[in-house]
């Protein structure tokens, strides 16, 4: 069978399905590809872009898209004028309808190249309610030959409207398996930590959290420094959680995690991830771990808490999490974090 999409791993369902409907002409307007950070969204767009633009698209023998025409080098370089990407500028929290409407005039201009205009907007979900709006107008009777893919990171706050007219593309998570197949594959780099350091490359898998992009970063080593010493912080706050702990050495823990908002925020996701795994590990001898790198480790961290207080750590740090996600002031909802674990 030939070849679909061959530059992004896996998500073999949705690559057959859209490349059969770029082949034979019916693929939608507008889609919308959802998946975490580093799940391989923008290299699926880009790919579409250059299946509808392919010079060899009737050539069965080879892949679709080939990857070797003037279309498709020049689309995979950034560099072939019809295929648009639109970011949100640097500083801006939102998406806002200024941007919208400037593509908007573009996309009534008719094509420079011969085949399809391409539109992909990175994160879509930071769309403003008006710019989602002005979006809106366009795929409701869009031009010919235009195409446009939105980004998103979840879509809950993509309007439905909009939704509605989109085909939904969601991307998938890979397992600790399938992410060191692919890696050890693909990547040299890869191969050669996972000889020399064991012990790191399963932290890397476990970090990548099912996401290719995710654990390509953590190849570079800066990124995966920083990711152990997120994880070594994390891992104090975990020691710290036993009833018997002294209440200073709790609050120091907590303390050293990253002050600022968001990497304050981000912590405590993964600090509720890692609780998560205790809790699993009390319940079960059978669970995939999603911060610790084995079973074992996650239960010998368990072992001296008991699931009722683990759980009822578990939602004051979901609930710190929330707090600071509604502009807490973090400094104050750390000290009442700890003070509240430690009266549990
Ligand atoms: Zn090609």
């Amino acid at each position: 069978m030939r070849s679909y999409f061959p530059n992004l791993f896996g998500n073999d369902f949705h690559k057959n399905r859209i490349a059969l409907a770029v082949l034979e002409g019916r693929l939608p307007h507008a889609l919308l590809i959802d998946g975490p950070s580093g799940s391989g969204k923008m290299t699926f767009a880009t790919e579409i872009a250059a299946a509808l633009n392919c010079e060899a698209r009737g050539d069965g023998t080879r892949p679709f898209p080939c990857g070797r025409c003037n279309s498709c080098r020049r689309i995979q370089e950034g560099s072939f004028t019809d295929v648009k990407v639109l970011r949100r500028t640097d500083g801006k929290a939102t998406i806002g309808v200024r941007e919208i409407r400037d593509y908007r005039a573009d996309m009534y201009l008719s094509a420079t190249e011969s085949g399809y205009k391409v539109y992909i907007i990175d994160e879509a979900e930071k769309m403003t309610v008006e710019a989602q709006n002005a979006l809106l107008i366009m795929l409701e009777e869009p031009p010919k030959n235009v195409v446009i893919m939105l980004l998103a990171s979840g879509s809950d706050t993509i309007l439905t409207t909009i939704k509605s007219r989109a085909q939904y593309v969601p991307m998938a998570r890979f397992t600790t398996d399938e992410l060191s197949r692919y890696l050890d594959e693909n990547s040299a780099e890869a191969r050669s930590i996972a000889f020399r350091d064991a012990d790191g490359y399963k932290v890397l898998l476990v970090s990548a959290d099912g996401r290719i992009g995710k654990a390509k970063e953590l190849l570079n080593p800066k990124t995966r420094d920083e990711n152990e010493e997120t994880r070594a912080e994390i891992l104090a706050v975990i020691r710290a959680l036993g009833k018997k702990t002294p209440y200073t050495e709790l609050y120091a823990a907590i303390n050293s995690l990253p002050q600022k908002r968001v990497e304050f925020s981000a912590s405590l996701e993964t600090l509720i991830a890692a609780i998560g795994d205790l809790i699993s590990a009390k319940k079960s001898d059978d669970f995939s771990p999603v911060f610790f790198t084995d079973t074992d480790s996650a239960k010998e961290a368990a072992r001296d808490v008991p699931i009722s207080r683990l759980i009822r750590i578990y939602e004051i740090v979901m609930h710190t999490c929330r707090e600071c996600e509604k502009n807490a002031n973090v400094t104050l909802a750390a000290a009442n974090m700890a003070s509240k674990i430690k009266m549990t």
